[in-house]
């Protein structure tokens, strides 16, 4: 027999577990039936596929036995099994990186970790909460020798071969004396209707009796075995929606996701005619915590006629939903599809298309409350949608959310439209590095002025890349105030007249900054400010950094115009100003402070503070 550690961060998930899961421990049912579905459809699967392990006589099934006299529970599949490879990489270890960092990121602050767990599902583990001996006795299908995997679930495992005749798993509970009540048939029944009721295969449930016989003297009790199927042992997703009610339809969720949660909302269809196919797809209320990782797992299962085919192919589901879980049963594929097959397949492609527009659908019909939670947690990855998938733009621009100079909250782009000024059909934004500097730019001050609305866009990083390749939406010009004038009462004349008797300032102070602007203008588009920046919208790189995005490259810099505000008293002494070094510090000072109000760092961030303290001494 050979001693093994649990690697430190299922320690630490052990530990967490019995603080943070301890009001719901019936859970730990629900997850090792979970398992054991998953082991027979991998073998259900097998069996079709393989001659070698075609029979004509396997069904798939789940026993679950109740030994009062022992104070067990046995919850035992004929499913796939495991080898010993697999027991210490599945059981022993966390595999996957990505949730291997999350346990590692885990505080031991039981309160906060408890809802970490909640949306990371806790798997076999769960088990540990009724029981301190759980014994795992496995034979994979197709090999010679059995494993038992024994723990305490205090930090130490042990494997040893042992004998089993079929290939399955059975996972063995002594159940601690407090947790007694999972002995009852009547509890066990509970915990498996409710969560389990639509596992596909049937769930069988052994138990002792008691039962009286005889009359008067003669009258014994004994104790008889029973056994009874606890489920419906039908695929929810192949009942039609009018048998179903929200309650199993979320119940269903929480097996799917292993955890607590709601759903935010679900889909389910069946579609009918040249393609047959069905799907029941979910908006998790938070997150997945693998969302912005590139090895995220795939949260959706391929079936063909009810057959589970893969639960890895990212394909199913254009990247950008990678958040929705759910499944997707085909009738039409064939059974022993490959993944090469999957990849390129006219059947698979069709299906996405449609269960990709039926779920931003969904989306699109949230309610407020819903959409705002929605809205919290995804409109990030809508908007690497509105780059990906050009054809559902105009839903996902519909979906999309934006903050606002005029509205609280989010706004969506119908809001926008439904303010805006629908001569000119035009949508107005501003992109920076984060909020406040975004909201205090200098550009919005004629629009605060004209009261016009801006759209703040303060996710720079994904912004700058997706907005400009929007151009339209609903006929509406989509608008980069950074590069276009701004709204002003001032005549095309007057502005001239005012650029004219400022042409000698702007070259003063376009020849003290050289080649850091392209240009020195005058501006009627401030009112407190005395200048600002903003990009050459006539630079052929303006608009184009989704281009040098696909082509993987970094954006070149566009060239910054810098406007001064004639109306500005600092402007119209600066035109009067005779002594050149003092004219030189405030020329900086006017485009070093403008690229700093839009969240730019100055060329010489040691130049602007001296020069700001020569100006303050002279000014004191
Ligand atoms: P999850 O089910 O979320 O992957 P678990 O901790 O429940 O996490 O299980 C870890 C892995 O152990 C499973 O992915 C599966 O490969 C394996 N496993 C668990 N139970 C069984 C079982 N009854 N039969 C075969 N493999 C199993």
């Amino acid at each position: 027999m050979a001693k093994h550690q649990f690697q430190t961060e299922i320690g630490q998930l052990l530990k967490l577990m019995t603080y943070s899961l301890y009001s719901n421990k019936e859970i730990f049912i629900r997850e090792l039936i979970s398992n054991a579905s998953d082991a027979i459809d991998k073998f259900n699967y097998m069996q079709l596929t393989d001659e070698q392990f075609k029979s004509a006589n396997w069904n798939g099934k789940i026993n679950v036995n109740i030994d009062e006299a022992d104070g067990s529970l046995t919850i035992a599949d004929n499913g796939i099994g495991m080898n010993e490879e697999d027991l210490m990489a599945n059981l022993g270890t966390i595999a996957n990186s990505g949730t291997k960092k999350f346990v590692e990121q885990m505080t031991g602050d039981a309160k906060k970790d408890s809802n970490l767990i909640g949306q990371f599902g806790v798997g076999f583990y769960s088990v540990f909460m009724v029981s301190d001996k759980v014994d795992v006795i496995t034979k994979k299908a197709g090999e010679d020798q059995a494993y038992m995997f024994s723990s305490d679930g205090q930090g130490e495992f042990e494997l040893k071969p042992v004998t089993k005749e079929e290939h399955g798993t059975i996972v063995y509970i002594k159940l601690r004396e407090e947790e007694k009540e999972f002995l009852s048939k009547w509890r066990v029944q509970e915990v498996i209707k409710k969560y389990s009721n639509h596992i596909a295969y049937p769930i069988m449930m052994h138990f002792t009796k008691e039962e009286t016989e005889g009359e008067g003297d003669n009258k014994t009790t004994k104790k008889v075995k029973k056994t009874e199927q606890a489920n419906a042992a039908t695929a929810l997703w192949t009942l039609s929606k009018s048998e179903l009610k929200k309650e199993d339809y979320i119940e269903f969720y929480k097996t799917l996701s292993h955890g607590d949660d709601e759903p935010l909302t679900y889909l389910h269809n069946k579609v009918e005619g040249a393609q047959e196919f069905t799907t029941l797809f979910y908006i998790p209320k938070t997150a997945p915590f693998d969302l912005y990782r590139a090895d995220y797992q795939s949260s959706v299962k391929l079936y063909v006629k009810r057959v589970f085919i893969t639960d890895d192919d990212k394909e199913l589901l254009p990247t950008y939903l990678r958040f929705v879980k759910g499944i997707i049963d085909s009738e039409d594929l064939p059974l022993n599809v490959s993944r090469e097959i999957l990849q390129e397949n006219r059947i698979l492609a069709n299906i996405k298309q449609n269960s990709t527009k039926k779920i931003l659908q969904a989306i699109k019909k949230l309610k407020d409350e819903d959409m705002n939670l929605f809205t919290e947690q995804y409109n990030r990855v809508i908007k690497e949608g509105i780059f990906q998938d050009y054809t559902n733009k105009e839903l996902l621009l519909e979906i999309v959310r934006y903050k606002s100079s005029t509205q609280e909250g989010m706004v969506s782009l119908d809001d926008y439209i439904s303010r805006g000024d629908s001569e000119k059909k035009e949508i107005y934004y501003i992109i920076g590095e984060n909020e406040k500097v975004v909201r205090n730019s200098p550009l919005l001050e004629a629009y605060k002025k004209a009261e016009i609305e801006v759209l703040i866009l303060d996710d720079k990083e994904i912004d700058e890349i997706v907005t400009p390749s929007i151009a339209t939406f609903k006929e509406w010009t989509l608008k980069d105030i950074t590069t276009m004038d701004a709204p002003d009462s001032k005549t095309a004349e007057e502005k001239e007249e005012i650029s004219k008797e400022f042409k000698s300032l702007t070259d003063r102070i376009k020849a003290v900054l050289g080649e850091e602007v392209k240009a020195v203008k005058t501006t009627a588009r401030l009112t407190t400010s005395p200048s600002c920046v903003v990009k050459d919208s006539s630079d052929p790189m303006a608009g184009m950094a989704h281009m040098f995005m696909q082509m993987g490259q970094a954006m070149p810099e566009i060239p910054l115009i810098l406007e001064i505000n004639p109306d500005h008293e600092m402007v119209k002494k600066l035109d009067k100003l005779e002594d050149s070094s003092k004219f030189e510090d405030m020329a900086w000072i006017l485009l070093d402070s403008a690229k700093l109000a839009e969240g730019i760092e100055p060329k010489d961030k040691f130049a602007f503070a001296s020069r700001i303290a020569n100006i303050a001494t002279q000014a004191l």
